[in-house]
């Protein structure tokens, strides 16, 4: 039988969510409203906790409309307009970028987040450091840390113990695929982080983009066996002995994606070329690659 040539078809193009989602007595979505071909709709912040000051997780890009949306969801919530403090994945723009926003309204609550030396100003705020097995606690809602990088070298995934729910950031998303950086991110190191959240017992994801995942296991394996699917697409490209250029590979094997997707495309081959690399299992010479 012949090889599919994605696992995961779906994709962030297109996608709606509501503004405010209620999941469950803990968690709540707000939607931070900074829409594009990879954030979707945008990033989904969350308030967690059942008390009258619960925790943002994620701040979103600080968009104007989010400051109406926030408070509005927190009166919902917990009828008090008040947040105990932010947490946050990682230290792109689309999630901490909102954070001078949030203090604006609701004064210099602390951040916490795994440091990232010369990203982490993004912020405009100091950081409380936290790392790998960290608990953050709220009333209702306990938060377990987990080191997860590859999409970004400080990304964290907060395992909320009530609910047996992840909170995965940009490491799972609710629709399509995340982008593994050529320069900050490390192929390698997030197919280990995506086994190690394999060994979690999920019974949901909330992801930073696009609706909640309810089969946490699937999802996982499906994301693994895609990114092993190109990695094998990746090395069939090479194997006539030709050394190509990334943008070569993707025109061979990103035959059903379409053009404008390129770019990010021959980002992600280059990732998967990297990795191959320090496997020992292709060259580069001059920016065209071939089999070792
Ligand atoms: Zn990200």
């Amino acid at each position: 039988m012949a090889e599919p040539r994605r696992v995961v078809n779906d994709s962030m193009i297109g996608l709606k969510l509501p503004d405010f989602a209620r999941h469950s007595v803990r968690v709540a979505t707000v939607l931070g409203h900074n829409p594009g071909p990879f954030t979707g709709p945008g990033t989904n912040t969350y308030i967690v906790g059942t008390g009258r000051r619960p925790l943002l997780l994620d701040a979103g890009a600080g968009v104007p409309v989010y400051e109406k949306l926030l408070p509005h969801a927190l009166k919902a919530v917990s009828s008090a307009l008040e947040l105990e403090r932010v947490v946050c994945t990682h230290a792109h723009a689309d999630h901490i970028g909102g954070i001078p926003q949030v203090q604006r309204r609701f004064g210099a609550i602390e951040v916490l987040k795994q440091p990232w030396p010369g990203k982490d100003e993004i912020a405009g705020a100091p950081i409380s450091a936290i790392g790998d097995g960290a608990t953050v606690t709220i009333e209702g809602a306990t938060l377990r840390a987990i080191h997860t990088p590859g999409h970004a070298p400080d990304h964290l995934c907060y395992y909320l113990e009530e609910e047996r729910a992840l909170f995965t950031g940009d490491v799972v998303l609710g629709a399509g695929t995340t982008v593994i950086p050529d320069d900050t991110g490390d192929l390698g190191q997030y197919m280990a982080s995506l086994r190690r959240l394999l060994e979690l017992d999920l019974a949901l994801i909330y992801p930073a983009h696009g609706p909640v995942i309810r089969n946490p296991r699937q999802k996982i394996q499906e994301y693994i066996a895609h990114r092993e699917l190109r990695e094998r697409q990746v090395l069939e490209a090479l194997a006539n002995g030709e050394p190509l250029e990334p943008m070569q590979i993707v025109k061979k094997i990103y035959v059903d994606v379409p053009e404008y997707l390129h770019n990010a495309a021959s980002n992600s081959v280059r990732s998967h070329l990297k990795k191959l690399r320090n496997e020992g299992r292709v060259v580069e010479h001059a920016s065209r690659w071939s089999l070792n």
